[in-house]
């Protein structure tokens, strides 16, 4: 690593760290929005997961989610670890798409989770937290007999009102804006970059270039290795 990219990191003090699936998939999380991911072979995988398919046809919904989206299994990897570790240290917040609770299971300090959480289930009738383990077990609440669904924001669902406004005031206090794992195409996520501070630094990690439609400083890695080497200094 380059010791100017180190520096950055080190003088920091307002990281915010935009992050999708491929932070994900070194720990064996496959990219559903990808070709080589879930979606391949559902002609109409959008449907499974909309707030139509949990209302009109709950099992199918249930089916899908339960086969698809539950890796509980799964372990953090070098990129959630060390980004929790900037988090410890007060310096730095994670806005995810991912749903898959690995930064909470990394013990990430200051945490959005723009999409939601699968390991939070709740039921449609009364409200009640349940956990994700009964969950897979039945997918109706043994109180009411209602059907449980997992807090993530669906397709044709709105999002989590306090995740926007905490996102878009890091965003307006940052200092340094990391991308990760995403190529900042899905919307809502891709517009917070236009509430970044005008003098954040925006480094991308990636294998390819984006198309940002500013400058920003583009680091040709895999995101593993980036992190592997990347400090954490107090
Ligand atoms: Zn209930």
């Amino acid at each position: 690593m380059e010791a100017s990219l180190q520096a950055t990191f080190d003088e920091a003090q307002h990281i915010v760290f935009l992050t999708g699936a491929g932070v994900s998939t070194p720990s064996g999380i496959p990219d559903y929005r990808s070709k080589n991911g879930l979606y391949t072979g559902h002609r109409n995988a959008e449907y499974y997961l909309s707030h139509t398919c949990l209302v009109q046809e709950p099992a199918v919904f249930y089916d899908y989610v339960k086969r698809n989206l539950y890796y509980p299994d799964a372990k953090p990897n070098i990129i959630h670890e060390k980004q929790a570790a900037l988090t410890q240290q007060d310096r730095a917040m994670v806005i995810t798409q991912n749903i898959d609770n690995l930064y909470n299971v990394a013990h990430t300090k200051h945490l959005v989770e723009f999409h939601g959480n699968m390991y939070q289930v709740h039921c449609q009738v009364c409200g009640a937290k349940v956990a994700w383990q009964d969950y897979l077990q039945d997918p109706h609440h043994e109180v009411d007999g209602g059907w449980l669904r997992p807090d993530v924001v669906l397709y044709d669902e709105g999002l989590n009102e306090m995740n926007i406004q905490r996102s878009v005031a890091a965003m307006n206090q940052a200092d340094l804006v990391v991308i990760v794992g995403t190529s900042m195409r899905v919307y809502p996520f891709a517009g917070l970059l236009d509430y970044r501070n005008s003098a954040a630094k925006v480094v991308v990690i990636n294998q390819e270039k984006l198309d940002l439609g500013f400058d920003y400083d583009m680091v040709q890695a895999d995101a593993t290795d980036f992190f592997n080497e990347l400090q954490v200094r107090g």
